[in-house]
């Protein structure tokens, strides 16, 4: 079996690697020619846990290829994935241009069957624009060439996304004909041996699907973020309300931790885009505009704290960052919280030395030479008027504390993930601000 998946981000790569993990064979394809180049040179262009060893071992194998041509790729394709970017438009909705235009070289070239499939994360319909299309296309051809579309989003999870796509949760199908169900099936039935489930629906129902589980995987972080800020202020512990509150099975223990707010190239505009397509439909998502609202002003709390620390001039004040990317393991700084931290840090005047274990060549290209970058996260501390974690990366959650204390200039640490106990912070004498939580103020 040959299949094509053309988009080699987070989700092309990884999908096209596993699946050719199963022992078919798969040719990824990209229009962005140093990406192929460096894929057909051994190298991988993003950071993705446990993604090198099998890239590498099917490379080796002969079934997993990377080219910029699509043309050639679909000889004897029996598939053919869409897994290109899905940017927000400029009023939010999601921007299909890249999805379409894929569509349209697909029907400038098929010449026999295929099943074509959307795994971008796109807006209810697009699967039909896709088939308008590449019918369109194959009308000036003068051409019938059958084929179906099928609707498969993904719910891989940067940092995991190997693991996640090897051993999904769910597999979510939208198929209109059985023959392309049964290419799906076939194509899956390695992922699910555990029994996890294929759920086969019509094709608006999976495309909905995946805006409603990120949605209400934002809805969960916002609101707690939104409880964290108000147990400040009545003086409660939102690490003991988590708790609380997640031994419920009704509301369970994931995403239900405080921090600076989410962000990614998928929650902000996937709920960016579900707000847009009710609109359009009149019909006014109020809880997701809130969801937005939140994490909005989330990403500015630490900022609050810092002033509230500092003052209002931070003229002349170094701080050190610990993470620059929007979570943990992994490189992807889209969206990421740290972006508006630093902004609104050189606004008010200070400057940034930061470190991050795998983003530091994505935030020196995004972020140029307006901050300094360390070495390790101690040599971001060397004279630091105070200390910003921003990534909850592993190695932060035991520093060295009796180092840190000679490193930075004044004893105080902005925890953005609560990944110290202010109990050990009020021991050590640090001054110590966290999500939710009592501040511990030594000295200001
Ligand atoms: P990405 O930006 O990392 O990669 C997209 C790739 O598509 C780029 O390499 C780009 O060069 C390529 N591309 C664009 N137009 C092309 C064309 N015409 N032909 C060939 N290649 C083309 O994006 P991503 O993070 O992998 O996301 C892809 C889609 O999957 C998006 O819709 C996203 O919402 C969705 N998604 C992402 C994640 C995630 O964690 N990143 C998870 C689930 C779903």
């Amino acid at each position: 079996m040959k299949i094509v998946v053309v988009g080699t981000g987070y989700v092309g790569l990884v999908s096209g690697t596993c699946f050719s993990q199963t022992g078919i064979d798969v040719v990824c394809v990209d229009i962005d020619k140093h990406k192929i180049d460096m894929l057909n040179n051994g190298q991988i262009p993003i950071y993705e846990p446990g993604l090198e060893d099998i890239f590498k071992y099917n490379v080796e194998k002969g079934r997993l290829s990377f080219t910029t041509n699509l043309k050639d790729s679909l000889s004897d394709a029996e598939a053919i994935f869409i897994a290109v970017g899905t940017p927000p438009d400029e009023d939010g909705s999601a921007d299909l241009k890249y999805v379409l235009s894929v569509a349209r070289e697909i029907g400038q070239n098929m010449d026999h069957y295929m099943v074509v499939v959307t795994k971008s994360t796109v807006p209810v319909g697009t699967s039909q624009k896709v088939k308008a299309v590449i019918l369109e296309e194959l009308k000036k051809r003068n051409l019938e060439v059958p084929f179906d579309v099928a609707s498969n989003p993904e719910f891989l999870k940067e940092g995991s996304a190997v693991d996640d796509f090897l051993k999904p949760d769910r597999i979510v199908v939208g198929v209109e004909s059985h023959e392309a169900e049964k290419t799906m099936r076939q194509l899956y039935k390695p992922f699910l041996l555990n029994g996890h489930p294929i759920l086969f629906m019509d094709i608006s129902s999976s495309e909905m699907t995946k805006y409603a589980a990120n949605s209400m995987l934002a809805t969960k972080i916002s609101f707690m973020n939104d409880i964290a800020n108000l147990c400040e202020l009545v003086g409660a512990d939102v690490g003991m309300v988590r708790k609380g509150i997640g031994s419920d099975a009704r509301i369970g223990s994931k995403f239900i931790y405080p921090g600076t707010g989410y962000g990614g190239s998928c929650f902000p505009k996937d709920v960016q885009a579900l707000v847009r397509t009710a609109d359009e439909y009149g019909h006014s998502l109020e809880i997701l505009k809130a969801v937005e609202a939140v994490n909005y002003r989330q990403k500015e709390v630490l900022v609050k704290k810092i002033i509230s620390h500092f003052g209002e001039n931070l003229k002349g004040l170094k701080f050190a960052m610990w993470g620059l990317s929007f979570k943990p393991k992994t490189d992807d700084m889209r969206e990421a919280p740290s972006l508006v931290i630093i902004d609104l840090l050189l606004k008010a005047g200070a400057s940034v030395v930061a470190f991050d274990p795998v983003a530091m060549d994505e935030a020196r290209r995004i972020l140029g030479d307006s901050i300094s970058y360390a070495n390790d996260e101690y040599d971001a501390c060397i004279d630091a008027d105070a200390l910003i974690v921003v990534t909850e990366w592993p190695e932060f959650r035991m520093p060295n504390f009796r180092i840190l204390e000679k490193l930075l200039k004044t004893k105080t640490i902005f925890d953005g993930r609560n990944i110290y106990e202010p109990e050990e912070m009020q021991d050590m004498k640090f001054n110590y601000y966290s999500i939710g939580r009592k501040s511990i103020i030594i000295s200001q």
